[in-house]
């Protein structure tokens, strides 16, 4: 074990997508010594994927202000969000595009040559009034802009990137200070030992539980389930986005700008249904929203298509220049996948797994805070941001365009306050053998060979068990029948091989690794899913409808120890302004 190559660095960042990227990019130009490391190459991170744009209250185009940002945010959270991130947020958002801007992100132009905004769903001006245009975009293609750009100023700061590298598993000692991370070079399976005197997670969302997902095959949470490995709760695991328009059967998205710029949704008589879910913002109402119409009116035997199984989207009616303008990326999207141009043909759509919402529990400054007695503290040199953290800014749900937000006002508070931890912790905490034991052990489970059931089959095991489990409808029994098909999953993985017997690939061992991953984090989620007893944002149990606000205006914390349990408040206080209080939910 002592042969295990070693490196040390000031700060360790774990993802490399917008988030990681972000507060790398503060570290860098402060001088610090940070690695990157990615599974994949850094500009291949899903934050690549994003389409529709990045919220900031610049009101280009309708009258805006950080405080009706902010409100539309809370309301939209179904009021589990917390009103200081929420605030911390959405004030920083107008200087965070700005320096975006500034940085090279090609955003989309109006005539006069500021920025151009679309309106998305959720967001209103005064307080809940008419629709604001809040979305900050580049075409559809924002997530590639922004993720491009921030990668060619790491690179211009020096960064260090270890490409293609897996973290297996964090590295911590027994007073659970977190040391580093060991990983592994996919391309040769060399391991390496990365000590740090911080370690930064930002490993992305948890996709692939589902399905019928809009994420990369490589969104598989493992920083979600490093973390509870480690002894550290997740928050508000219950809580997954289904965006309402995938690609009926297949799952990729169609972004919400195309409704944003004007597409509307019908039913299989024709009707534009959204009128009587969202009697004023209509197609543009909350994710969770739309959603749970569509699902509703399939249902009920309202779907189109010979199974009745989906709805439709129509953007005929925009013309070709506003959809070769706006939205390219989608029109070429559809022509590759359906074979039909969405300039004659409606596009067939149903509610897709899209968004992690619970994560990692993190304070505004990114830092990792777990319960103690009535109270709360922060693990020194251990961080989360962007979507595996729960700061929490969406609560129940997030609104479209707060992710891209998210990861750079949290990436760069996370890597300014990196900065002054290391001002106080000048050095490495030594790395006791046991905790590399560990980890490696973890790794070599996979080496065992013989015969057994192989891990391949497994994961689509789980993604189509939570998909009918935990989907978003949800009830007691049906959820409890999910929780004991992902146990019984969970026990086949623990005796199952990979498959090629004589040679084994670091692609197998990574993909068994990643799966291990997701059946925790499934587990995490029914068991959360199971605990919630009430029905709020993403979150609908047809058992308890209604929203309870005496009984849960609170977080679950879920512990992979005991599969337990615990609460605790939302934090109603905002950090200048006055709180905003839960009141019913109307679009
Ligand atoms: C199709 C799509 C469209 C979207 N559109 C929008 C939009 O228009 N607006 C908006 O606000 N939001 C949008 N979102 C959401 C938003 O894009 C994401 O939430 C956000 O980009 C996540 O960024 P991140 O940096 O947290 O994670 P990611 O970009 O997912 O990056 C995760 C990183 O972690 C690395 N990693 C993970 N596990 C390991 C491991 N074990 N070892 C080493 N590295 C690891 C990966 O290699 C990757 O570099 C969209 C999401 C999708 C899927």
């Amino acid at each position: 074990m002592s042969g295990l190559e070693r490196r040390r660095f000031d700060a360790l960042v774990i993802g490399a997508g917008g988030a990681g990227l972000r507060a790398a990019l503060s570290l860098a130009r402060a001088d610090a010594h940070v690695a990157v490391v990615s599974k994949v190459f850094p500009t291949r991170s899903h934050t690549v994927a994003a389409q529709g744009g990045i919220n900031a209250a610049l009101a280009n185009v309708t009258a805006d202000n950080w405080h009706w940002h902010m409100y539309d945010t809370v309301k939209g959270s179904d009021f589990l969000g917390d009103q200081d991130a929420i605030e911390y947020m959405c004030r920083a958002a107008a200087h965070l595009v700005v320096e975006l801007e500034h940085a090279g992100i090609p955003f989309s132009r109006l005539p006069d040559g500021r920025i151009y905004q679309r309106p998305f769903g959720g967001q209103s001006q005064n307080f809940g009034g008419a629709q604001a245009a809040r979305t900050c975009a580049a075409a559809d293609r924002t997530g590639h802009a922004l993720l491009h750009t921030l990668y060619q100023q790491n690179l211009r700061a020096r960064t260090h990137f270890f490409d293609e590298y897996f973290a297996i598993d964090l590295l911590r000692d027994e007073q659970g200070y977190i040391l580093g991370a060991l990983v592994l070079e996919i391309e040769t399976g060399e391991l390496l030992v990365i000590e740090a005197k911080s370690t930064l997670i930002a490993t992305g969302g948890a996709g692939q539980l589902f399905r019928t997902n809009t994420n990369a095959h490589i969104n598989t949470g493992d920083g979600l389930a490093m973390v509870l490995r480690a002894g550290i709760p997740l928050e508000d695991m219950e809580f997954f986005q289904f965006h309402p328009t995938g690609i009926a059967g297949k799952g990729m998205l169609i972004s919400e700008g195309v409704r944003g710029e004007g597409g509307y949704l019908v039913n299989g008589a024709g009707e534009r249904f959204m009128e009587r879910y969202a009697p004023k913002a209509h197609d543009l109402a909350s994710r969770d929203v739309v959603s749970r119409a569509i699902y509703q009116e399939v249902a009920e035997g309202r779907g189109c298509g010979a199974q009745r199984d989906h709805v439709l989207l129509k953007l005929e009616h925009l013309g070709e220049e506003v959809i070769a303008k706006r939205l390219p990326g989608i029109r070429e999207m559809v022509q590759t996948f359906l074979h039909v141009d969405p300039l004659h043909h409606p596009i067939p759509v149903y509610p897709t797994a899209h968004y992690t919402m619970g994560g990692i529990p993190t304070n505004r400054h990114g830092q990792v805070v777990v319960p103690l007695g009535a109270g709360e503290e922060t693990i020194p040199g251990l961080y989360a941001i962007g979507e595996c953290a729960c700061v929490s800014v969406h609560g129940a749900n997030r609104l479209g365009g707060n992710s891209l937000l998210d990861i750079v006002v949290f990436g760069r508070a996370a890597g300014n306050h990196i900065i002054e931890f290391l001002k106080e912790q000048r050095t490495h905490r030594p790395l006791p053998p046991e905790s590399l034991e560990r980890a490696l052990e973890r790794l070599q489970r996979w080496d065992r060979r013989g015969e057994g059931e192989s891990v391949d089959g497994l994961r689509r095991a789980l993604q189509e068990t939570m998909e009918r489990h935990c989907g978003v409808f949800r009830s007691e029994a049906v959820l409890l029948e999910g929780l004991s098909k992902v146990r019984e999953i969970r026990d086949r993985l623990a005796h199952a091989i990979l498959k090629d017997h004589s040679r084994i690939f670091n692609t197998a061992r990574i993909e068994a690794l990643e799966l291990e991953n997701l059946v925790e984090l499934g587990i995490a989620t029914l068991v959360s899913a199971l605990g919630r007893t009430e029905s709020r944002g993403a979150h609908s149990r047809i058992d308890y409808p209604e929203r309870d606000d005496r009984h849960w205006l609170k977080h679950s914390l879920y512990y992979l120890e005991g599969e337990r349990l615990e609460f605790k408040p939302v934090r109603l206080k905002p950090i200048s302004v006055d709180t905003i209080p839960p009141a019913e939910r109307v679009y």
